[in-house]
């Protein structure tokens, strides 16, 4: 692929559990500055999905192409710029906030800096994504859900990503969490980041996705762009279903 602002590029991606057939033949490319959605009902292989880009699992068959390479391992996605909030929130329970933002932390700048410089872009990140810096010596164990979500997004965006992807990660949020994180989408998206926000809330995307590729049994049922993307036109490619229509 020559685009120089296509970062995710996958083509025909299958991908088997033993007898689930979780992605049976799934097809997009993502552009930097671009709010993707990844859009179908649950089992429709979204996370799956999400695990291959971030390279947990390798594709059966198909290609995943990141700018610099198909990635092998999480590490490696990350060192191709890939930073995935993934749908588990998952912490190191009895640690602080501060450990959790840094450990495994491969991100091409997250481990530079002396500690006073680290504690600088923490206050700055949380202050960024909630209007106010979060205490970073407290312990995750002590934080409600939607603190410990955060605490999520914050760990991926301190590795300052090309790609973002965020798996049901409103999911954990009240409304106004969510719209909180989509108005941080939409200025990441300004600066040039590419974000692929996989839900299947669909009525959230509507107003700021770019484009949005719909899975259905893990097949990619199509890509809508722009003033294509609502409510039933998403709905009726989800289940195949026209009873959406008018
Ligand atoms: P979604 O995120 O769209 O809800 P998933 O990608 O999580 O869908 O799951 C797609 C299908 O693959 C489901 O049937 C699910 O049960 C199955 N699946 C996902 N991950 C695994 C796994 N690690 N082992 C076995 N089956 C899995
Ligand atoms: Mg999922």
């Amino acid at each position: 692929n020559d685009n120089v602002d296509d970062v995710i590029c996958v083509r025909d991606v299958r991908k088997a559990f033993g007898d689930t057939k979780a992605l049976q033949g799934c097809s997009f490319t993502a552009r930097r500055g671009e709010v993707h959605a990844i859009v179908g009902e649950n089992g429709s292989g979204k996370s799956t999905l999400a695990k291959i880009i971030s390279g947990v699992f390798p594709a059966d068959s198909g290609t995943v192409e990141l700018q610099g390479g198909t990635p092998s391992s999480p590490a490696h996605a990350r060192t191709l710029g890939v930073a995935t909030v993934f749908q588990e929130v998952l912490l190191a329970e009895g640690m602080t906030v501060f450990d959790n933002l840094f450990i495994g932390a491969e991100g091409p700048r997250t481990r530079k800096g002396p500690r006073a410089e680290q504690l600088r872009r923490v206050a700055a990140v949380f202050t960024e994504l909630l209007g106010e810096a979060l205490d970073p010596y407290g312990l995750v164990d002590d934080l409600p859900l939607s603190m410990r979500q955060w605490v999520t997004i914050a760990r991926a965006l301190l590795s300052e990503p090309r790609v973002l992807i965020l798996d049901e990660s409103t999911a954990a949020l009240d409304h106004s969490g969510a719209e909180r994180l989509y108005e941080a989408v939409v200025r990441l998206k300004a600066a040039g980041m590419c974000v692929l926000i996989v839900t299947h809330r669909i009525e959230e995307l509507t107003r700021f996705a770019d484009r949005a590729t719909v899975l259905r049994n893990g097949v990619d049922v199509g890509t809508l762009e722009g003033p294509q993307i609502t409510q039933n036109r998403l709905l009726e490619m989800m289940t195949g279903d026209t009873a959406h229509f008018g």
